[in-house]
């Protein structure tokens, strides 16, 4: 695989992008929004910049990078890669419209995966002509630090697809591990669960919120407090993935904190608001 076509300039889109041309894929990027392209690329651009005057990367090597990622509203431009990786926002019939354009755009042969955190793969291959093609491929916020990738099995999923999207995160440095398609898959299916656990406490006022994240800390060596983690995620966030568990998996013990629901309803998001268990002003 050499050319790899990305769907979304986000914050995601635009961490993925960066890595494949770090490796020397030649990478095209599109999104519905020129500026949004506008910023990713930036964003890349600063991102190496800072890695340059780390010296973790010489001016060649970013320069090279930055040569070969190009950026396109027109899907179409698509034709020519070897696998998408989709990473749109996060809503099933966007994502399903995107799916089936692709389809039509890409040869039979290309995978097609989604960057998805919560909607089925199963689902959303079934919506198109080549499910045994259709994979998650989840990588973790920010992306070029985080080692991890779940790759989801969707039921139609071929192991032939599994195993080349793990060789492809291998080859990206990153870590594989092969999931079933299942709500909020494993990370966030743990975690999410443990932040809620944790703003039910401090609804509770059974201790602070710097008590409950120094509890963790401490007691369990987390590099990193599960509040201060949930400011970090966006409460917002944190709450749909909470819902969409409590939906999917229909069990009761995943009903979102009250705490949570209130702080999202006030506009307290974690640090993009700049309030959430903690004040950032
Ligand atoms: P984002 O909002 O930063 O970026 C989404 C981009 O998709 C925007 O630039 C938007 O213009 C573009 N877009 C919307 N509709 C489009 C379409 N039809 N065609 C092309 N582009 C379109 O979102 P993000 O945080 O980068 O998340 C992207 C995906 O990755 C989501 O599915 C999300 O659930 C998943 N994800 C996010 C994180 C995270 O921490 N942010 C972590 C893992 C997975």
């Amino acid at each position: 695989m050499q050319k790899i076509g990305i769907i979304g300039s986000g914050t995601m889109g635009s961490g993925i992008a960066q890595i494949l041309a770090l490796k020397g894929y030649q990478v095209i990027i599109v999104d519905i929004e020129e500026e949004a392209l506008k910023k990713g690329i930036q964003r890349i651009e600063k991102q190496l910049e800072r890695n340059v005057s780390k010296e973790r990367l010489t001016q060649e090597e970013k320069e090279r990078a930055l040569s070969l990622i190009g950026s396109t509203t027109s899907m179409t431009d698509l034709q020519v890669v070897d696998l998408v990786i989709e990473a749109a926002i996060e809503d099933m019939e966007i994502k399903k419209d995107i799916f089936n354009e692709l389809e039509a755009i890409c040869r039979p042969e290309v995978i097609l995966a989604t960057n998805t955190s919560s909607l089925s793969i199963t689902d959303l291959a079934r919506a198109t002509t080549r499910p045994e093609k259709i994979v998650g491929m989840h990588f973790f916020n920010p992306v070029p630090v985080m080692k991890l990738v779940e790759v989801v099995k969707g039921e139609d999923t071929s192991e032939e697809t599994v195993s080349t999207i793990k060789e492809m995160a291998q080859n990206l440095d990153k870590r594989p591990i092969e999931v079933k398609d299942s709500p909020g898959f494993v990370v966030n299916r743990l975690l999410i669960p443990m932040i809620n656990e944790a703003a039910l406490l401090y609804g509770e006022k059974v201790a602070s919120a710097e008590a409950i994240d120094k509890g963790m800390e401490l007691g369990a060596n987390h590099p990193i407090g599960p509040l201060a983690l949930a400011d970090l995620i966006g409460l917002d966030v944190c709450l749909a993935i909470m819902k969409s568990l409590h939906e999917n998996l229909e069990d009761d013990k995943y009903r979102p904190a009250p705490v949570l629901e209130e702080k999202v309803a006030n506009g307290e998001l974690g640090r993009k608001s700049q309030q959430g268990f903690y004040s950032y002003s």
